[in-house]
């Protein structure tokens, strides 16, 4: 069988080990000293001032739009996991969707102006397939209407931007550290701010709001993490040059064998070092992506249809128009990429789909 993505697991000799430290110091979570270490490598590896680390990356989202005290209107992309979305309408905010671009897959920032009301109070766009969105266009957008802006950069591990982590746009950014994306610690996420107020606070409110044992801030929630998450992120993260690489590798090879084929890639903007977090393919037609997703199964071969359907057509949103996504979202496939993943089956892959559009 072969999936769309497989978790990367690390030698589980070495999980072990710090196994037996977590036993002796009898210090399963509360801020242990593997979350600390796991904050500062990954602040040391993203070239980070700060950052949070959290359960999961829809909690990221949620403390995020709490601590800006968003309430109202939020633009947001239609195109993302359902999490973009749910995290908003969870937190009592309105979605406005803004369709796509039809080339990167992102908002389409030409198009935001339009959406904006007297009670829009922030954007939140995700950097599709951890190819950055056009976030020069969007924060003059912001900083012309005082709209706050939260990325949703959950594919984003190891994806930089002029030379610099991409985790550092937007007033707040988040990530997921999910055992699906390249980079995980299981279950968890973080969120990242260069404002040091907007920090503490989303530090206090990841603990339930705790100021000292029997004081409190305001109201928080439950979004930390434990040592058992953090030991594999810790371990996780000696890897993830490997991982990089190989999935870099594995693109390539893809790249090579669909040269031919009639599908469109998303553009990766320029100025971007690129994590190749997926392998997304558009095909010609849904008739076409259907045929060759329903040849691949045949033989245990299994891509998604990320991201289907448009988030705009959630049963708990307004309705919205959003052609573009809905075009995109009825014609692509994401195909296998993981670490394990071998030039042989990529191969194997990609003659399969080349057969079946050339019948
Ligand atoms: C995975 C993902 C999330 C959710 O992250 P979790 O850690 O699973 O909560 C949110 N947004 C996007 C775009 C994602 O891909």
């Amino acid at each position: 069988m072969i999936p769309v993505t497989r978790p990367f697991s690390p030698p589980i000799e070495e999980y072990h080990e710090l196994l037996k430290g977590i036993w002796q110091r009898n210090w399963f979570t509360n801020n242990g000293p593997l979350v600390n270490d796991l904050e500062l490598k990954l602040k040391r590896y993203l070239g980070m001032k700060h950052l949070l680390y959290v359960s999961n990356g829809t909690i990221a989202i949620q403390i995020a739009l709490k601590a800006l005290n968003i309430t109202k209107e939020v633009i947001t992309t239609p195109f993302s996991y359902v999490a973009t979305t749910s995290a908003l309408v969870w937190e009592g905010c309105t979605p406005v969707f803004v369709d796509i671009d039809s080339e990167t897959f992102n908002i389409d920032p030409k198009k935001i102006e339009a959406a904006i009301t007297e009670n829009t109070q922030a954007i939140l766009a995700t950097h599709c397939f951890g190819n950055p969105c056009d976030v020069e266009a969007i924060k003059v957008i912001a900083d012309k209407h005082g709209l706050k802006v939260i990325y949703d950069a959950a594919h984003c591990f190891g994806t930089k931007y002029k030379g610099e982590s991409i985790f550092k746009w937007g007033d707040v950014s988040t990530t997921s550290f999910h055992a699906t994306k390249l980079y995980h610690t299981i279950e968890g996420g973080a969120i990242f701010t260069e404002d040091p107020e907007l920090l503490k606070q989303m530090a206090w409110r990841r603990n339930f709001g705790h100021k000292g044992p029997e004081d409190f801030h305001g109201v928080g929630v439950n979004g930390k993490n434990s040592e058992f998450h953090a030991a594999m992120g810790v371990l996780n993260l000696n890897y993830i040059d490997q991982i990089l690489a190989a999935r870099k590798q594995q693109s390539g090879f893809y790249d090579d064998m669909l040269r031919k084929a009639a599908l469109q890639k998303p553009k990766i903007a320029s100025d971007v070092a690129f994590n190749h977090a997926y392998y997304p393919v558009v095909f010609e037609s849904h008739e076409d992506m259907m045929r060759v997703k329903n040849n691949l199964e045949k033989k245990e071969i299994f891509p998604r249809r990320y991201f289907f359907p448009s988030l705009s057509g959630l049963n708990y949103v307004k309705e919205t128009a959003t052609p573009v996504s809905d075009d995109i979202a009825s014609r692509i496939l994401c195909l296998p990429l993981y670490f394990e993943l071998s030039e042989v089956e990529v191969d194997m892959i990609c003659r399969r789909i080349l057969r079946v559009l050339n019948n």
